[in-house]
């Protein structure tokens, strides 16, 4: 073995030359042969000068990778050209394995350098705006050398767990069905109007930047030199450009130079309510299970900001294969009949899990591929199922066995126009019947307390926790037909300004006023003296 010859595993980058690295250019320059697949070849071929050139197809990399070991071999200085990066579905690991198949060794046997370039995902992204702003994969739907199970297990979890993805290699004159099947999968966990990029041949002549959505992406030329750029569930379309924020907007103001935050706070924990060292703090608070936690992730990733209509709960859209529901018989009504008890308890099987909390509900979890008919059965049977998890609930008393109903007709339009609707964090309004507010309500984090014709409103009320507290009672006696608008506009700036994890409690102390009612730190407590039925 000559050992003079070495391997140089080049990347070029997406095609034009300025995006050749300088190490690349020079690799090419002192090589004496150049190996690689037709088109590649002529894509540097002004960069060429008198280097043998050993041309094949396409499919002939591993005939590639081993006659470039034995011309190195022969002490000649190889250049084995891959576009974009050769690390990254290019020639540097199948050159590696043809060499560790001939027992070479770093030390004793042929020098290898490989020279990074610029892969698909970067030049791509940066032609659509900045979609890979956060936590990206690539994920190949080639089928030729991987199992398609790995690949859809792949695509499903990454899905799942709401990165960006770059498909590369998404479709090719054989291999149609592939694109149709990631489009799939992917729609369980993302919604229609995802925003998805569509790069052929970047930084190449012809080529072609399309920015469409994940429900309409196959309706667009898509082949063996587009790389598909998928968004989270947090990516948007601004003026033809396809953006995933950072989340520097959960602490700054990005258009203004004063800053809420000033530099020394802005690594504070009660400023990263969303961090982990936050949720340590608050574990007291949490009485997450593990199985409730994956289902609440599954739930946030699911959902797309903001529109989750009342009537659907997120969870019981289509497509899930854990559902999870909160089952009542009522917004008053707190007696289930035993068909009723039946049939959840059919529904949960053995497998399921029902859940009786510290909030009176009961919650269901199971399995299923159609959550939405698992909702019309529980519907049909006269309950009423609602989503959990970072949405608003509508919590009311049994009105005194619906004998003192003055107020059910307001839970039941807050439960009609709020409840189910996404929030930074769970959102509890409770609504009880009278004064005695037996049900708690004062402890929610919105309280509402029907009395002599009016509604008492608390806010920041926190029920758990060894520093549970009632909320601060902001309001008393506010008319029936104003009270519905009040909570709303409550939600409205919650909805809007609250951080993302971050508890109404700790909401309100910290923005000092919502919806017109102000904060107090230590609010004067509430003078009481209620009879049943005051
Ligand atoms: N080593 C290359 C990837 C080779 S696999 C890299 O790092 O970029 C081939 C796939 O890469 C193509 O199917 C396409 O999805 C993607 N790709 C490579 N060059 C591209 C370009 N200029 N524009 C768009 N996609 C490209």
């Amino acid at each position: 073995m000559s050992s003079n010859g070495k391997l140089l595993v080049i990347g070029f980058g997406p095609g034009a030359f300025e995006h050749i690295t300088e190490r690349a250019r020079e690799a090419i320059d002192e090589s004496d042969v150049i190996i690689g697949y037709n088109t590649y070849v002529d894509l540097i071929r002004g960069l060429l000068t008198d280097q043998e050139i050993i041309r094949t197809g396409m499919t002939e990399e591993v005939s590639r990778a081993q006659e470039a070991v034995r011309q190195a071999e022969l002490g000649k200085k190889v250049a084995v050209i891959s576009s974009g990066d050769a690390g990254v579905y290019g020639m540097a690991g199948l050159v590696y394995e043809v060499l560790i198949e001939k027992g070479w060794a770093q030390q004793s046997g042929i020098e290898v350098e490989v020279i990074p370039g610029i892969s698909a995902i970067n030049s791509c992204a940066s032609l659509l705006g900045a979609p890979v702003m956060h936590d990206a994969c690539t994920i190949s739907l080639s089928d030729h050398l991987t199992p398609w199970d790995v690949i859809a297990k792949r695509v499903e979890a990454a899905a799942s767990a709401d990165f960006v993805i770059a498909l590369y290699n998404p479709r090719s004159g054989r291999r149609t069905r592939q694109i149709v099947e990631t489009q799939r999968i992917v729609l369980k966990h993302r919604s229609a109007d995802t925003p998805v990029g569509l790069v052929k041949s970047a930084y190449r002549d012809r080529e072609q930047i399309v920015i469409t959505t994940l429900g309409g992406m196959l309706e667009h030329d898509i082949g063996m030199l587009t790389t598909v750029i998928i968004g989270n569930s947090t990516t948007f379309m601004y003026d033809g450009l396809m953006i995933t924020p950072r989340g520097y907007r959960r602490k700054y103001t990005l258009n203004s130079l004063d800053q809420p935050l000033k530099p020394h706070e802005r690594l504070r924990t009660e400023a990263e309510p969303w961090s982990l060292n936050a949720k340590e703090e608050t574990r007291e608070d949490s009485r997450a299970k593990p199985l409730a936690l994956a289902a609440e992730a599954l739930q946030l990733v699911q959902r797309k900001a903001g529109a989750v209509p009342a009537a659907v709960p997120p969870a019981a859209q289509n497509r899930v294969s854990i559902l999870e529901i909160g089952v009542s018989p009522g917004i008053a009504n707190k007696k289930m009949t035993a068909k009723q008890m039946s049939l959840i308890a059919e529904l949960a099987g053995d497998e399921g899990e029902l859940e009786y909390t510290p909030h009176h509900q009961v919650i269901l979890r199971m399995r299923t591929d159609d959550a939405g008919a698992v909702a019309a059965r529980l519907r049909d049977e006269g309950l009423l199922v609602f989503p959990i998890g970072d949405v608003v609930q509508v919590k009311a008393c049994d009105f005194c066995n619906l004998e003192k109903d003055d107020a059910i007709p307001v839970a039941e339009r807050l439960a009609g126009k709020l409840g189910g609707l996404t929030t930074p964090k769970e959102l509890k309004i409770g609504v009880n019947g009278c004064g005695m507010a037996c049900y708690g309500a004062v402890m929610e984090d919105i309280g509402l307390v029907f009395r002599k014709g009016g509604y008492d409103l608390f806010l920041g009320g926190k029920q758990i926790g060894r520093n549970a507290h009632a909320g601060q009672n902001v309001a008393e006696g506010i008319p029936a037909d104003q009270i519905v608008e009040k909570v709303e506009q409550i939600y409205k700036e919650f909805k809007e300004k609250a951080h993302p994890g971050e508890r109404f409690h700790k909401f309100f102390k910290r923005v000092g006023t919502v919806a017109g009612f102000v904060h107090e730190d230590n609010a004067a407590p509430v003078e009481v003296n209620a009879v049943c039925g005051d």
